[in-house]
């Protein structure tokens, strides 16, 4: 077997560069070695913005006449935690008891590895292929995601690119290949609450104003009533409260400003702009309450900032291609997977702005944690999908 068809041989590549973001580590050309003998043009475009790394990104196309295909992805890993806590280096690509070991062994070396090899299989067989592949990998996935996809899709663009269907090679199986396919996903927004009280002596309150009891109630506000209570598609909208910070060390002060952070995954009955409106909303009707503060001056003099840029929730509406990829799935692992829209955010949400976009890849158990591997059989299995879904995308 040639090494660009067997996905061993390709992740074990992958591993062994230290590509933890934003360092390009060796695994852009690594894939670009890959890619080029099988006939696709390799860009590798640096983006860049004020106040954050510059990142390297990939972008290869092999032409045809034909739909186009993205395999869209990152090669940028998390880093390793306690090295020493490894069983074997990581990024050693170690096989033990039929697993490689390494950092981006599952997210997501993996299932670029399993892709090109895929690709390199089809190619093979399918010399005169018609239509189009392409391949869309960042390097800033797992970091501010500012110099990665959002810009490379962007700049694809610019160059007149266009794309039929992308799929994402995030690992998207809870236990075992096959068992889900991600078809959507929850958006995610953030916000700090800072409320403005009154510095002051406990025993003397009225001369004082807690920031205190109007964040508790600034804060029931939010938690309830529940946002939603889920959609067909989606589980229910959650707000979690992630830290409320006040760092008063008296025992007798009545402290002058606390603030408190949360972050919502919302779903589809939302946008970012009305669920933005809704906590203004109930944030200002709970600012005008007195219950827990007697005698003070209402509202609650409180300000809301919002966090970093919203993503957005969506939901894929093209069967087709749903039903394409559920198949090779089913047709390789005897498994009809369930079509989910659970877990965090990826990369599909910059790429459904251009593309109806799925995501399937290896099983996400042990990703960000010490000792990340792969099962080697979930490697041929996966490549076997994947080699399967481009012959019926094609078809
Ligand atoms: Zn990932």
């Amino acid at each position: 077997m040639k090494s660009s068809t067997d996905p061993v041989q390709n992740l074990a590549k992958l591993i062994a560069c230290p590509s933890i973001t934003p360092a390009e580590g060796g695994a852009l050309s690594a894939l670009e070695a890959m890619l080029s003998p099988l006939g696709f043009s390799v860009e590798r475009p640096v983006f860049s913005e004020e106040g954050t790394p510059d990142v390297e990104n990939l972008y290869a196309r092999r032409s045809g006449n034909g739909p186009h295909l993205m395999f869209a992805g990152h090669t940028d890993v998390v880093p390793v935690g306690d090295e020493t806590a490894w069983s074997y280096p990581p990024f050693s690509a170690a096989i033990h008891n039929g697993e490689m070991y390494g950092r981006g062994a599952v997210d997501m070396k993996g299932g670029i590895a399993c892709f090109a090899a895929a690709v390199g299989r089809y190619i093979d067989k399918n010399r005169d292929l018609k239509g189009s592949i392409s391949f869309l990998i960042t390097g800033d996935e797992e970091g501010p995601s500012i110099n990665g996809s959002r810009k490379l899709l962007e700049w694809a663009k610019a160059k007149g690119e266009s794309w039929d269907a992308a799929i994402v090679g995030e690992p998207t199986n809870p236990g075992k290949l096959g068992d889900m396919i991600k078809i959507g996903r929850r958006g995610s927004l953030s916000g700090t609450i800072v409320v403005h009280g009154i510095q002051g002596h406990v025993a003397y309150p009225h001369l004082a104003d807690s920031p205190l009891p109007g964040m508790l109630m600034l804060l029931e506000s939010l938690l309830y009533p529940a946002l939603d209570n889920g959609t067909k598609d989606f589980q229910a909208s959650n707000l979690e409260v992630t830290t409320i910070d006040v760092g008063n060390p008296a025992l007798n002060v009545i402290p002058g400003k606390a603030t408190a952070t949360f972050n919502i995954r919302y779903n589809d009955t939302w946008s970012d702009e009305t669920l933005m409106a809704e906590i203004h909303n109930r944030l200002d009707k709970a600012a005008g309450r007195r219950k827990l503060r007697p005698g003070k001056r209402a509202p609650v003099n409180y300000e809301l900032i919002w966090r970093d840029r919203p993503s957005h929730v969506f939901l894929t509406h093209d069967n087709k291609l749903i039903e394409t990829l559920t198949s090779s799935v089913e047709s390789v692992t005897g498994e009809r997977p369930q079509l989910s829209t659970s877990g965090g955010t990826s990369d599909a949400r910059f790429i459904k702005d251009y593309c109806p976009v799925v995501e399937f890849g290896l099983v996400g158990k042990t990703m960000h944690m010490v000792d990340e591997r792969v099962a080697i059989a979930d490697l041929e299995t996966l490549t076997q999908i994947y080699e399967r879904f481009i012959a019926d995308f094609f078809a």
